[in-house]
C-alpha cells in the first residue's frame, strides 16, 4: 500500500514537473508580459489597431513604433552592442537580424547591413522633415524600427539604422542545438 501511494506522489510530482517546464517554454516564447501579440514562433501578419497596441505596449516602445518617434543617438541599449545572437521586434517578436550582420558604426543607433530573411521587414517611402529617406518597418506587425540608408558595408552597402526600444536581444545557446 506504501509502496503504491509512494508510485502515485511521484507520477504525480514528474507531471506536476513536466507541466511547469512547458509554461516556461511558453513563457520564453511570450517573453513581453501582458503582450498577447508577442511571440518568436508565429510569422502570421498582424493587423493590430493603435488602440490595442497602447493598451500592452510601453510608452516608450508604442511611440517609437507606433507614432514613428526617433530615440536619441548613443541612448539606446544595443548602439555598442557586441553580444551573438539575434534580434527581435520588441513590440511582436518577429526575427529582424543577426548579430553577423551587424557592424561597428558611429551614428549612435544599431546598423546592421541586411535583414535576417526576405521579408523580415518591410519598406515605405518616408518624406518627413523634408528628407527622402527609406523607413523600415516589420514585416510583421508593421511598426516602425527606423530608416534604411545607402552607406553601409560590404556585402550589401546598405545601413539598417534601428532604434534600440524596438528590439529586443536574444544570446545565441551555445548548449542546446535546437534553438529557434
Ligand atoms: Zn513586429
Amino acid at each position: 500500500m506504501i509502496l503504491r501511494i509512494t508510485i502515485f506522489v511521484v507520477t504525480v510530482f514528474l507531471e506536476v514537473s513536466c507541466q511547469t517546464k512547458q509554461e516556461e517554454t511558453t513563457m520564453a516564447d511570450r517573453q513581453q508580459s501582458g503582450n498577447p501579440y508577442y511571440s518568436r514562433t508565429d510569422t502570421s501578419v498582424l493587423t493590430i489597431p493603435n488602440s490595442a497596441w497602447k493598451k500592452v505596449l510601453p510608452a516608450g516602445v508604442y511611440a517609437v513604433a507606433r507614432e514613428k518617434d526617433t530615440e536619441r543617438a548613443f541612448t539606446g541599449k544595443y548602439w555598442d552592442f557586441e553580444g551573438l545572437g539575434t534580434y527581435y521586434c520588441a513590440v511582436c517578436g518577429n526575427k529582424l537580424f543577426r548579430s553577423d550582420a551587424k557592424f561597428a558604426s558611429t551614428c549612435g543607433w544599431p546598423s546592421f547591413f541586411e535583414a535576417v530573411r526576405q521579408g523580415a521587414v518591410v519598406y515605405e517611402p518616408d518624406g518627413s522633415y523634408g528628407m527622402n529617406r527609406i523607413e523600415v518597418l516589420c514585416g510583421r506587425c508593421g511598426s516602425h524600427l527606423g530608416h534604411l540608408f545607402d552607406d553601409g558595408p560590404l556585402p550589401t552597402g546598405k545601413r539598417y539604422c534601428m532604434n534600440s526600444i524596438v528590439l529586443g536581444f536574444a544570446p545565441d545557446d551555445t548548449t542546446h542545438q535546437n534553438r529557434q
